[in-house]
């Protein structure tokens, strides 16, 4: 089977855009998983003769669209059930947010890889912030900005790293 990444964090903090700028070609929609449609969106992911299929969930399947804690479960519960690897999305113009904290609260105790990218890196400047945000717990930070096009090649490459 081809390995899943799932991209979980909190609302704004660019999944989706990420997601976006990851994907090459859009493969596949939607899964329906335990009576929810239209649950996820899966696209397959090539680097360097390397494949993946990149998840997000985020702010998909979720009735209550202000229940802001039950996303992010619902992103986690995917995670668990699917992922090789989880992509943590961040957002180092805010910095750390207590959602944020939560995520990484989640996440400490999976077995699986955590890649935490620090989004919205705009220039090299904003990159000063990313260390408030090892402290969201386990593995490798990169600061990416999918507006500016900075470090997709390193975020994929640590990716590829871990499947
Ligand atoms: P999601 O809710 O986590 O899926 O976040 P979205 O992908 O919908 O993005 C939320 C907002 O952040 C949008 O207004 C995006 O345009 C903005 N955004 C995403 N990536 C970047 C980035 O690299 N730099 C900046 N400045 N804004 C970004
Ligand atoms: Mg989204």
């Amino acid at each position: 089977a081809v390995p899943q990444v799932v991209v979980v964090g909190r609302p704004n903090v660019g999944k989706s855009s990420l997601f976006n700028w990851l994907a090459r070609r859009r493969l596949a929609i939607v899964d329906d998983h335990e009576g929810v449609t239209r649950d996820r969106l899966v696209t397959l992911v090539e680097h360097e003769e390397r494949f993946f299929e990149l998840v997000d969930t985020g702010g998909m399947g979720v009735v209550d669209v202000d229940d802001l804690t039950a996303d992010v479960r619902h992103q986690i519960d995917v995670a668990i059930q699917s992922a090789d690897v989880i992509v943590f999305v961040v957002d180092i113009r805010t910095g750390v947010m207590p959602l944020d904290e939560e995520v990484g609260e989640r996440l400490r105790s999976l077995d699986v890889p955590v890649i935490l990218v620090a989004n919205k890196a705009d220039n090299e400047t904003l990159d000063e912030r990313a260390d408030e945000f090892y402290k969201l717990g386990r593995g490798r930070l990169v600061c990416v900005s999918t507006q500016q096009n900075r470090n997709r090649d390193d975020l994929l490459e640590l990716i590829i790293d871990r499947l």
